[in-house]
Parts: structure tokens; sequence; C-alpha cells
């Protein structure tokens, strides 16, 4: 399988390759040059594989550039790190099924996508004797999943900045606490955005860059859609095998439109007509919600929520999907994507019905959002977390008759434990994973928003 971009501006180039790049060096993002189609007999066949076995035969469809033992093995060793021995458990409550993607190791649905990419960057830079340094910013969520994926490795530094004070205890407690000599967290005394802007800057300084080796783990790497396109396949036969063949749908909390453009890809992939639509379920923060009701892509200014890894708006992966609703044409994608970055807006009006036909789109206010944590634990004593509460509200309000609902529950409630408790007054239980995080020794270095400061601690600490 060769890669190309969403602006059409480089050679093919393979999945290694894809994977190291990040981002397509004329700016775009990377795609597959093409999706194949399962079809219905191989898909039948898939019925009794478990998570990893799944992960494998669709994974190998994508990367023809490593050896198959080796892609059985980095899967293996990505997933060992679960709780849950299904890794992504579908359970049942009234008529919604619910995806349980929170089993990794910081609780979040990114694990999923960082325990494998992280492996598969040791497994890289082993290939050709290469070694990364990591640097990002992070709100909360990203970095911890990032963190714990390179921990201990090989060949690989990791820099994450976080804003002082500013980030819940939890969230904290489980990036400070890892303390592999691979791993440097910088509490940075300003905002998120101070500490986004430092880290944007050292990316622009190229001989720097290219000096340390800098790379980032954000959501635009393709490797990060890859693996989840996995568990859009594997609760479609799980479904399938209890429900008989039928049309699907699926509701996706949405921030940067990662996890539900992998859903895109696994309709593509997938025998026609197996997912039906993918609701797009949003905060406040509802860019994307309008996108989908009627082809307005414009910013606004952001708002804090209580489900703050939505709190975007700009979707970084939004210009993958563009780029199929656009024909494939990479120069119409990179003037539409040029016009955006001028103007803050695109209008899509007339691409309304095709949008339409592959997505659904709701947003929920925060009294929705509470209402919905609420009654969902008075009526099946079971508690979501605030961003799973919106994929829910999405799927009751958007269910039909006959057609099996999977939403999908990006974290555990107790990362998020205020807000459930505000909702429900209950405390959710604490996992082993994070129970004895405010006893553990912590290592972090705390630092003026200072670009230069920050470079002269990454030349002392890179390898
Ligand atoms: C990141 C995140 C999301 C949003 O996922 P995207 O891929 O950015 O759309 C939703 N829920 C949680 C808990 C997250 O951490």
């Amino acid at each position: 399988m060769q890669y190309i971009s969403t602006r059409g501006g480089i050679s093919p180039i393979s999945f290694s390759k894809a994977v190291m790049m990040g981002l397509a060096t004329d700016g775009g993002l990377l795609l597959p040059r093409n999706i194949p189609r399962i079809g219905a007999e191989t898909f039948a066949s898939w019925q009794d594989l478990t998570y990893t076995e799944l992960a494998f035969e669709i994974m190998s469809r994508f990367v023809d550039d490593i050896p198959s033992s080796d892609l059985r093995d980095l899967i293996k060793r990505s997933y060992s790190t679960f709780t849950n021995a299904e890794i992504t458990p579908l359970v049942h409550h009234g008529d919604l099924h619910i995806l349980e993607l929170f089993h990794g190791p910081t609780l979040a649905f990114k694990d999923i996508a960082l325990q494998f990419l992280g492996n598969l960057f040791e497994y890289l830079l082993e290939q050709d004797n290469g070694s990364l340094n990591i640097l990002g910013a992070t709100s909360g969520d990203t970095g911890s999943a990032a963190i714990y994926g390179v921990r201990g490795k090989q060949r690989i530094n990791i820099f994450i900045l976080h804003p002082h004070k500013r980030i819940s205890p939890v969230q904290e407690k489980q990036m400070t606490t890892v303390t592999d000599a691979n791993v440097f967290n910088i509490a940075v005394e300003g905002t998120f955005d101070d500490g986004q802007k430092i880290v944007k800057d050292i990316f622009s300084d190229i001989e720097f860059k290219e000096r340390y080796q800098l790379g980032a783990v954000n959501s635009i790497n393709w490797a990060r859609i890859l693996a989840q396109v996995v568990y859009y396949v594997y609760s479609s036969l799980h479904v399938i095998k209890h429900e008989g063949d039928k049309a699907m749908d699926f509701a996706v909390p949405t921030g940067n439109f990662g996890d539900i453009f992998a859903g895109y890809i696994a309709k593509l992939l997938l025998p026609e007509g197996t997912i039906r639509r993918l609701f797009l379920a949003t905060n406040t923060n509802d860019i994307l919600c309008r996108f989908v009701q009627n082809g307005d892509y414009s910013k606004a200014e952001v708002q804090s929520t209580s489900s703050p890894s939505m709190d975007i708006q700009a979707a970084s992966n939004f210009e993958r999907y563009l780029y199929y609703l656009l024909d494939k044409d990479g120069e119409r994608t990179a003037s539409a994507m040029e016009e955006f970055s001028e103007k803050g807006l695109l209008e899509l009006g007339n691409h309304c019905d095709h949008i339409q036909r592959d997505f659904g789109a709701i947003a929920a206010t925060e009294a929705e959002l509470a209402d919905t944590i609420a009654n969902f634990h008075k009526e099946y004593n079971y508690l979501l977390d605030p961003h799973t509460a919106i994929a829910v509200f999405a799927g009751l309000q958007k269910q039909q008759k006959n057609i099996p609902m999977i939403c999908l529950a990006t974290a555990h409630p107790a990362k998020f434990g205020e807000t459930v408790k505000a909702a429900t007054g209950i405390e959710p239980d604490i996992p082993e994973a994070i129970k004895n995080i405010f006893d553990k020794e912590s290592r972090c270095e705390i630092m003026t928003a200072d670009q230069e400061l920050i470079k002269n601690y990454i030349r002392t600490h890179a390898s």
C-alpha cells in the first residue's frame, strides 16, 4: 500500500515512511492511495478472531513493508497493557451498545492508538538506527497517553509541556509519576496556548528540529487512525454475531475528527452497508456539527466545557474527509484549506447531500450532558464520563428502529470524577491504574513560558 498527501504534493511513499513523516511535507495529511473493500466472505470469516488477530488482518492490508511476524508481535505487545481481555468490550444498556475504549493504561481511548504508535516508532527507529525526540503540548489526556506509549523505549525521548496547575490533579500525576529516564515533563507557567505556541515555534526552527530529530505524536499520524479502525470492525462483528446481519450506526464524541474518521475508513473497508451512518457528537464547540448539518465550516471562539478533550475549533483530521468530499482532488483540497486558514471559514453547502449520506450530527449543551449522565445512571446504574455522555446523548436522539446503535465510550468515568459526581452524587470507583497515584514519586520541571529556556532544556536532555 502506498501513501499519498491530501494536497497531492508528494510522490507516493511506503507505510513506514508515512508513519515517520507524520504531517506530509507539502502541508497535507497522509492517506492510503486506496481503501481496499473487504468481501462478505472474508468479513464473515473474521467472526471469531480475538482483538489482536483482527487487528493484524486489518492492519496488514495497509502495511506492506513490515514482515508479518513483526507486525503481529508489535500488535500483541501494544495491547498486552490493557486490563480487559477483550481490549474493547461492548456492553449493552437499554437499546444502546456502549463500546468501552478506556481499558488502557491511561483510561482513555487514545491509548489504543498510542500504545501501538510507541512500539511502532521504536521498531522503525531500530531498523534504520535512528533516534527521536518527541515534543508536544497537552491540555491533559493526550500527554499521558503519549508518555505511556513510549516510556522506557530505546531511541526515544519524550518532552511534554503542560500548563502548570491548570490541568486536573489526576491528569498531572498520570504524567509526572512516570519517572522513566526517557520521559521529561515540563510544567509551563502559563496557559495551554502558551505551551502550544512554544511547541509550534520550536518546530518551525528547521535547523533545531533536524538537529534534535524532533517528532510529534498528534492525531494526524496515519498509524493512529489505522489502529482505531480496528474497534469499529470488532464491534460490528460482535453486533452481527448477536443480532444477525444488519446495517448499524455509530455515535462518536468528536474533537479533532480523528476517532470518527477511523469510522469512515471502516465504513469504506467493510462490505457495503455494514456501517450505515456515523453520528458525530460534539459539545458546544460545534463547528463539526454545523459542517454536517449545513456545510458551514467556520471557526468560533473555543469555549471551556466539562468535556475538555473536545474543546476544539479546528479539527486537525478534517482535511482527510475533505479530500474524499472533493473527489480525491489534491489541488482543490489544498486551495480549500488555504481558504480556511485565511478566512476561518469554508462554505460547503452544496456538498450537504453527500456529507449526510455518511454522517449525521448533534451537539449537546452542558445541561444535556449532565442530564444524560444522571438519567443513564438512574436507569442502568452505569456511569458515563462526560465525553461518552455526549455520544450517548446523540445515540438516544438519533437511534432508529431495528438499527443497532453503538456509542463510543472514550474515557473512564473516574478520569472526570468531579463532573460525574456533580451529575449523580456518586464518586466513580477508582481503577487500579490511578489508585495510588498521589503516593507515587513524581518528577517534573517547572519553567517559565520561554522558548529559549525550553530549547536549552531539550539541548541538555536530548540524546
Ligand atoms: C481525544 C478525545 C476525544 C475526541 O477524539 P478526536 O479523535 O479528537 O475526535 C473524545 N473523548 C476523549 C476522552 C478524548 O480524550
